[in-house]
């Protein structure tokens, strides 16, 4: 057999889970409140979430009682972003894949990377946002990284007025955004150009002028103002939500979005392995920690320089 087409000994990890349920799913009426819940970690997505999420997706789907999907964080921050450090980071365990796509552990170099984000990130989060029912994020506190991956396959984005917006990516790691690469749809190109190359917070308030976000309330009106959207949409026809939603997808399917997706998921990748081969780490030994310590740092430091901290 050719070098090329061995497999590798998966890495033995120790993965220490805080929690089984990392996702709450519960219906009330006819709205399905799906909400991450790995508060401890700000709601980094590790693999366990991603399935977990996947699984109350499906549910969802599968109830004709359930009518709109609101999809939200419990505790101070909505996604921290993906796992990149905590004890649960289950980077090396496979899971039951629900796309097509092998299993990623006994990958060799960059082909482990990019088959596990072809199914977990890129892959799922298309599942997702092609969900036939109406979906409506809920952010409040930090949507950094992976975790605007989650807010952008929503339908609707409310926002309180304390929640932010970044990827950090380029700015940390040298690599182009994150893998759902809808920076483009979801910003004006020159405005989306700023967020990748600089990875400053952006405001609600801001994406909010920008149409990335629907609505901007105060913390204490977050709730209320997403049901109450909730309970209209479960009102209305079924499939006019359903066709609704997906004519809007189509626009933005006309406008190139899945190709521009593969284009920059390559790019990923190929920074991805640009690391590895300097660092020995495809993050560059990056951890969460390092991310966070770093970040509040930027933050202080446009605040101290421009008065406003997050743009
Ligand atoms: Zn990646």
């Amino acid at each position: 057999m050719s070098e090329l087409n061995k497999l590798a000994e998966p890495r033995d990890v120790e993965i220490e889970y805080e929690t089984d349920t990392p996702v709450t799913y519960e219906v009330k009426g006819n709205v399905a409140w799906i909400m991450l819940d790995r508060t401890t970690f700000n709601n980094a997505q590790n693999g366990q979430m991603t399935y977990a999420l996947d699984d109350a997706f499906v549910s969802a789907t599968n109830d004709d009682e359930v009518r709109c999907i609101v999809l939200g964080g419990n505790g101070k921050h909505f996604s921290a972003g993906h796992d990149i450090g905590t004890p649960g980071r289950d980077l090396h365990r496979d899971f039951e894949n629900r796309l097509l796509v092998p299993s990623h552990t006994n990958k060799p170099a960059a082909e482990l990377l990019y088959t596990r984000e072809k199914e977990q990130y890129v892959g799922m989060c298309r599942r997702w946002r092609d969900c036939p029912k109406p979906t409506i994020a809920m952010v409040q506190g930090a949507c950094v990284a992976g975790g605007l991956m989650l807010a952008w396959v929503c339908d609707l984005i409310v926002a309180s007025d304390d929640a932010f917006f970044q990827d950090p990516v380029n700015r940390m790691m040298g690599i182009p955004g994150v893998e759902y690469f809808a920076h483009a749809y979801e910003l004006p190109p020159r405005i989306a150009k700023e967020f990748l190359l600089l990875g400053e917070r952006m405001s609600a308030q801001r994406a909010e002028q920008f149409g990335m976000v629907n609505r901007v309330v105060a913390r204490d009106e977050l709730r209320g103002t997403v049901s109450e959207w909730a309970e209209k949409l479960a009102e209305q026809s079924r499939l006019g939500n359903w066709l609704s939603k997906q004519a809007v997808n189509q626009v933005e399917e006309l406008m190139g979005k899945r190709s521009a997706m593969d284009a920059q998921f390559h790019m990923h990748h190929f920074a991805h392995a640009q690391s590895h081969l300097m660092t020995g780490d495809s993050i560059s030994g990056l951890d969460g920690k390092a991310m966070a310590t770093a970040n509040r740092k930027d933050a202080d430091r446009s605040k101290a320089g421009k008065g406003d901290a997050n743009g």
